[in-house]
């Protein structure tokens, strides 16, 4: 069992499409933001039920963040209400824009925004909500669009773990002003490095396109395309932020297997369920009848009181039965960073500290095979065994 293969955490499900389709990419000469690029923006729209004008590729989920914060407005002296259980990127965004992060901590079946928590930390210089789908679970959107309308919010979405999720048979992404995901090489749909955002303004996609390259007036594919040369305008300092078309070529073939991976990781999921039931851990909640989960990350509580040992020394053992795990998150609060510049502490925000010291995600990817699942199972039944 210990010379096993190691089972990589995330790993990518990539196959020969891909491949073809970032060769003939090359082959085509066009590596930058091009037609590729155009199709795949046309294609995920599709997909969320938009138009095509309110899509922008872009090369992070970061990038989407960051640009929906300055097209919503948001800026220096605003506050940003958030998670205290996601990655540093929101947070990062939010100070990138300028503005404070406040964090609403979160529910801890759902381990999403608490609404009944957020109206407390409203201030007059409120200007945003970033709600983050945690795993891939649909944060509760009527209470949060509620509460953004009652006090002028804009509301945006951190669909990095969710791109396939619905509320209410309304996809991730479309239900606040804006939303943004991640096809980072760990997520439900990967171009290695890469992003995307929605919006329901078409206007705001316009600006974010401007401020995604350089704030130029025109697409740089489009100054040297078959047209000839044309001059183009800076139109305010921008940024770097386009996706590139060899991404987009991934992304496209990606799009095409992405129900099969969730029906994949649907079954993973399952399995884990019910030989994880009678153990002493506490297993992911089910969430309501009326959202699709997009079933992200797997994730266990390990309580030391109840397991007998701690979360890292359970991933200590993991590891050395060559499995990889993850931590999704330790609470932002718990970071060196945000104390000194922010005066966070991590009993600012109790549940997500608690989850974020005992939570540990186990491989789900759709390219794990009946035998590793297995592999994984055992590997959690046996490292929990008092030795
Ligand atoms: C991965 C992730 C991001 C950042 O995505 P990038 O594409 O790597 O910038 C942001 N938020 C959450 C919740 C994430 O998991």
């Amino acid at each position: 069992m210990l010379n096993d293969q190691f089972i990589v955490f995330g790993a990518p499900d990539l196959g020969d499409d891909e491949i073809r389709a970032v060769v003939a990419t090359l082959q085509s000469g066009w590596l930058g933001t091009g037609p590729r690029v155009a199709e795949f923006e046309a294609r995920f729209a599709a997909y969320k039920g938009l138009s095509a004008r309110q899509t922008a590729a872009l090369n992070s989920c970061t990038a989407a963040l960051h640009l929906s914060l300055l097209a919503a407005g948001v800026g220096q002296g605003d506050e940003v209400i958030t998670s205290p259980l996601t990655f540093c990127a929101t947070a990062n965004a939010i100070l990138h824009a300028g503005a404070t992060p406040v964090l609403v901590d979160v529910d801890p079946d759902s381990m999403n925004i608490d609404p009944t928590r957020i109206e407390a930390r409203i201030t007059p210089r409120t200007r945003a909500l970033v709600v983050v789908h945690f795993a891939g679970r649909p944060c509760e959107m009527d209470a949060i669009e509620t509460i953004a309308r009652r006090h002028g919010l804009s509301v945006i979405e951190d669909c990095a773990h969710a791109v396939e999720a619905t509320y209410k048979n309304r996809p991730a992404g479309t239900l606040g002003d804006f939303g943004c995901f991640s096809f980072y090489a760990t997520k439900n749909l990967t171009t290695g490095e890469g992003g995307m955002v929605l919006a329901r303004s078409e206007q705001h996609i316009e600006r974010i396109r401007t401020l995604a390259l350089h704030g130029m007036s025109r697409d740089a594919w489009k100054r040297f395309s078959e047209d000839g040369y044309q001059h183009y305008q800076v139109l305010e300092p921008g940024f770097k932020y386009n996706m590139m078309d060899l991404q987009a070529a991934i992304g496209l073939e990606q799009l095409k297997r992405l129900d099969a991976g969730w029906q994949r990781r649907q079954a993973i999921w399952q399995r884990y369920q019910q030989a994880f039931a009678d153990l002493p851990v506490t297993c992911p909640a089910q969430p309501p009848e009326d959202v699709k989960h997009a079933l992200h990350l797997y994730t266990l509580l390990i309580d030391e009181a109840r397991c007998g040992i701690s979360r890292d020394t359970f991933i200590a053992r993991m590891n050395a039965r060559n499995i990889g795990v993850g931590v999704h998150y330790l609470a932002l609060t718990e970071h060196p960073a945000y104390q000194q510049q922010l005066g966070w502490q991590p009993t600012d925000t109790p549940i997500a500290t608690a989850i974020g010291r005992q939570t540990v995600s186990l491989p789900l990817s759709p390219g794990l095979s009946d035998a590793e699942v297995a592999r994984v199972i055992a590997a959690v039944g046996q490292s929990l065994k008092k030795t």
